[in-house]
């Protein structure tokens, strides 16, 4: 193959280096459909707002799957947090997470009922909050994928305040692409993976995966053309009946990935089996604090029930568009009951949940 290459901002967003991309992907169109998946709400938002479905050649789909780490986040978590906020601790997340539906209410509906719910940017801001109240617990409700877990385990390992507890719901990529694409009934020809995780992770993290599945994986940026151009990689090796991890990402992830990063996960954590909403259990996919830093670990040291919560809003089909077997635009609530206002399911309220990004941008535009 011998497409230009992206080197930088400007070029990545060139239109006659799209054009060139776009006619290279007609060229290299497979004979029969195909779908590929990506995990990542970044790479959906870039594939929307710049409305990349319209140059993909007739029978290619590209369809985010579980890459929204709010709409991951079961029930059963979301609602022993709820339960410690209404319980008198001082619950710390992300900005979004407050107004996913938990079984009963969100975190917000909790707020507004007296629980203290603050929103924080990091976990470092939630321990600042813990020793700024050093009479109250202060519990950091972590979620997000290995990206945003290293900074809760630089947290847990930098001697937190005592009052300080972190309630984890990370999740790790590889399972969960190990996990969807041996789920019959739908066929996931290949995956993009996603940039930001593999910096931490390695491009070589996913080659288990490939090899197990023999299904392509690509590493892909975020600029239109870094997407354009791994859609292309992943169509020459469908092309030449090939299975291979590649990187097509290289001026920000490398083989290895962060191996400091790395080193503070396999410090604070261990890797235990988790729940993905709207999916279910997926083995190895989850992070556990590891029993040495149990001491700031919410489920050691206020363990709440859990309740098996409602996974599955009425009428809502974030399952199948979590597990790319339908988008969002299947859905019959899809912009009638269901906006980001007044969001049914999980998919509508994270701003990287696929139904809020083609709320906000589209799905397929008929350019
Ligand atoms: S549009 Fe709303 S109800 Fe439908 S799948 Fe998306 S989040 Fe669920």
């Amino acid at each position: 193959m011998t497409e230009p290459r992206p080197t930088s901002p400007f070029e990545l967003r060139d239109p006659g280096q799209a054009r060139e991309f776009a006619s290279l992907l007609r060229r290299h169109a497979p004979p029969d459909p195909v779908r590929i998946v990506h995990v990542c709400g970044t790479h959906e938002m870039a594939i929307a707002q710049h409305g990349l479905r319209s140059l993909l050649p007739e029978g290619v789909e590209v369809l985010e799957g579980p890459g929204c780490p709010v709409c991951v986040t079961p029930t059963v978590d979301l609602d022993r947090a709820v339960k410690l906020a209404l319980g008198g601790v001082i619950v710390c997340t992300f900005g979004d997470m407050t107004r996913v539906p938990g079984t009963r209410v969100t975190l917000a509906e909790a707020r507004a009922h007296g629980a203290d719910v603050r929103v924080v940017l990091s976990p470092s801001d939630a321990a600042e909050i813990a020793r700024q109240n050093p009479g109250r617990r202060v519990v950091f409700f972590a979620v997000g994928f290995e990206t945003t877990a290293p900074g809760t385990a630089a947290v847990l390992l930098d001697s937190p305040p005592e009052n300080f507890l972190v309630l984890a719901s990370h999740k790790l990529i590889p399972p969960a692409l190990a996990a969807l694409v041996a789920e019959p009934p739908v066929r996931i020809a290949a995956f993009l993976a996603p940039g930001h995780v593999s910096t931490i992770i390695g491009a070589g993290a996913y080659r288990p995966v490939a090899e197990r599945y023999r299904v392509p994986i690509v590493v892909a940026g975020f600029e239109p053309l870094d997407i354009l151009y791994a859609i292309a990689l992943v169509l020459r090796q469908l092309r030449e009946g090939r299975a291979e991890v590649e990187n097509a990402y290289p001026r920000a992830v490398t083989e290895e990935g962060n191996r400091r990063a790395q080193e503070l996960l396999a410090q604070a954590f261990e890797p235990s089996d988790a729940v993905w909403r709207g999916i279910g259990t997926i083995p190895g996919s989850g992070l556990r604090i590891r029993p040495e830093l149990s001491r700031w670990d919410a489920t050691h040291e206020l363990p709440v029930a859990a309740e098996e919560g409602e996974d599955k809003p009425a009428g809502c089909l974030c399952s199948e568009v979590l597990l790319a077997r339908a988008v969002p635009a299947d859905c019959p609530l899809f912009r009638a009951s269901c906006t980001p206002l007044s969001p049914v399911g999980p998919c509508m309220v994270g701003s990287e949940g696929a139904c809020n990004v083609w709320y906000r941008y589209g799905g397929r535009p008929d350019l």
